[in-house]
C-alpha cells in the first residue's frame, strides 16, 4: 500500500510530496544532542522540540520525497566537518530532512512536522506509531521510560534490510537535495 502525503513548511513557502510505502520507512523519535543543536541553530526550539528535547523522524528513501515549491528557500547545515547534512527551510527555519553527505546512500530522515495530516488519527493510520525512541541518554530532564539510551540492537537488521533494498532499487535518486551528485545548496559548516 502506498499513500502520497503533502508536505509544507510552517509558513507555506516550501511545499512537496512524500510517498509513504509500506515496508520502506522507519518512524522514529530521536533525542540526540545533534537534533537538539540543530533546533537551537535554527533558533526555533519551541516549534521543533518536545519537552524532552526530542523530534520525530520519518526515515525513508530520497526517491520518495519531492520538493515542488520554494526550492530557493532550502538551506543546509553541518554541525561539524563531514557531519550529516541537515536540510532546513530559510523562510521559517523548520527542519526539512537529514541525509548523509554521499548522494549514493538511499536514506533521508524527513521531519514529520512537514507532513500535512487531517488529525492525529490520520497520521497514525498513514505512518503508524513511533517504532523506536533513540538516544534517550541525551533527553532533557529525566529519560522518557519508553526510550532507549542509544539505539536498540534489535533495530539493526531492519535498518540493514532497509539500506539493502534501497541500494538494489537505486532509491537514492532522484533526491530533492542532490543534483548531478552535488548538494543543491552549499552546507554551512559550524
Ligand atoms: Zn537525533
Ligand atoms: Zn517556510
Amino acid at each position: 500500500m502506498s499513500n502520497v502525503i503533502n508536505l509544507s513548511c510552517t509558513c507555506g513557502t516550501v511545499k512537496g510530496k512524500l510517498k509513504v510505502v509500506d515496508g520502506s520507512f522507519l518512524h522514529i523519535h530521536c533525542l540526540c544532542c545533534d537534533c537538539q543543536s540543530f533546533a537551537s541553530y535554527l533558533g526555533n526550539e519551541e516549534n521543533i522540540l518536545d519537552e524532552h528535547g526530542g523530534t520525530e523522524l520519518f526515515q525513508t528513501y530520497p526517491a520518495h520525497m519531492e520538493i515542488t515549491e520554494g526550492k530557493e528557500n532550502i538551506g543546509c547545515v553541518q554541525l561539524r566537518e563531514k557531519g550529516t547534512y541537515r536540510w532546513h527551510t530559510t523562510c521559517c527555519n523548520m527542519p526539512l530532512a537529514n541525509t548523509l553527505t554521499s548522494p549514493k546512500v538511499p536514506f533521508v530522515g524527513v521531519s514529520p512536522k512537514l507532513m500535512q495530516f487531517d488529525n492525529e488519527q490520520d497520521k497514525l493510520r498513514v505512518i503508524g506509531p513511533v517504532k523506536m525512541k533513540a538516544f534517550g541518554k541525551y533527553a532533557k530532564g529525566k529519560m522518557p521510560q519508553d526510550a532507549h539510551p542509544k539505539i536498540p540492537l534489535s533495530v539493526m537488521p531492519k535498518l540493514l534490510g532497509f539500506m539493502l533494498r534501497g541500494l538494489f532499487g537505486k532509491k537514492n535518486t532522484p533526491s530533492p537535495f542532490f543534483r548531478n551528485r552535488e548538494p543543491v545548496v552549499k552546507a554551512n559548516v559550524l
